[in-house]
């Protein structure tokens, strides 16, 4: 095989207002659905409604719990009649949109509602099961539809985690290379160059633009095309390195002071590049610091020299993935 073929979203829209183009963003492209079906949390739906208005959907499912059973349970009784799936929320919403909609096997949409993570559009659905939390693998969307009038008005602490998350691939390809220099692991050039670019495009930015058009932008599509980058490498090597082992063993083992992901892997990042690939900091500390990441780690993120030890040695068991982790 000379080439590699992916499977690539057929809409992507990322503006001010593009919910109200639903409609003939299917139009446009030759899609029509008899029904659509909205996934979402009942908070959402009411603070959004005049949004959820313009989706025309004809059957809503609000959220309470984001366990892998509630969506076994959910698509059991459902009537695969030619529905659109539609995920409106924030990153757990969207897990269990993907994960739903690889269970009935239907198409869906993601419509974020705030940017904390690269699961926006990633191969991988991250839910609990049994109380842990667990990574499915999952189809690619159809489509993406970011609305920036609705995800202007989200939480600071959500869209500085996103780009902790985004950020962490510089630390993830590092890993990649190593694994390549060590093992041999291949690496595919595509899919780094654009994790690369994708993180390295959010560097100029700092705290005062957060609520900038510019940086919504930027954020929105960095963390697609981080997605992108995950696809196209067929898992989530290029966005998930030791810095992802160190957050995943935290929500395992101290899940009672877990944070939001993108903080546990910006603090992850750190961590590594300090005591396991001994570079200096200095560059990152100073863009962790005018971006509000370096705030929200030592607001959140609290755990003594031992349990940070703790931490680090389970990581090292947490995935069957060679990193820097394994030297
Ligand atoms: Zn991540």
């Amino acid at each position: 095989m000379y080439y590699s073929s992916i499977n690539i979203p057929i809409i992507l829209e990322v503006a001010n207002g593009a919910i109200s183009n639903f409609d003939y963003l299917l139009k446009k492209n030759f899609l029509s659905f008899e029904n659509r079906f909205i996934i979402t949390e009942e908070s959402l739906f009411n603070n959004y409604r005049n949004f959820i208005d313009r989706l025309n959907f004809s059957k809503v499912y609000f959220n309470k719990s984001y366990d892998f059973k509630d969506v076994i349970e959910l698509a059991k009784d459902f009537n695969n009649d030619d529905f659109l799936i539609i995920g409106f929320g924030g990153g757990k919403i969207l897990d269990f949109t993907k994960l739903f909609a690889d269970k009935v096997n239907l198409p869906y949409i993601v419509v974020p509602s705030t940017l904390s993570n690269d699961g926006i559009y990633s191969p991988i659905a991250r839910l609990d099961e049994n109380g842990k939390k667990k990574s499915f693998g999952v189809k690619p969307p159809l489509g993406i539809i970011a609305d920036l009038d609705i995800i202007k008005n989200s939480p600071e602490v959500n869209l500085i985690a996103g780009v902790g998350d985004l950020i962490s691939n510089l630390s993830a390809l590092k890993d990649w290379k190593y694994a390549n220099k060590v093992k041999g692991e291949l690496i595919n050039d595509f899919a780094y160059s654009l994790s690369y670019m994708s993180a390295s495009s959010i560097f100029k930015f700092s705290e005062k633009d957060i609520y900038t058009k510019k940086f919504l932008q930027a954020l929105t599509y960095g963390l697609i095309m981080s997605g992108l980058s995950m696809m196209i490498a067929g898992n989530s090597r290029p966005a998930s390195g030791s810095e992802h082992q160190l957050s995943h063993s935290i929500d395992e083992y101290f899940s009672q002071r877990a944070t939001l992901h993108g903080i546990q892997v910006a603090w992850g990042f750190l961590l590594i590049e300090e005591r396991f690939r001994e570079n200096n900091t200095d560059e990152l500390r100073m863009f962790f610091d005018n971006i509000g990441l370096n705030r929200l780690i030592s607001e959140r993120i609290n755990f003594s020299d031992s349990e940070v030890n703790d931490i680090v040695e389970k990581a090292k068991k947490i995935r069957n993935r060679f990193t820097i982790l394994n030297k």
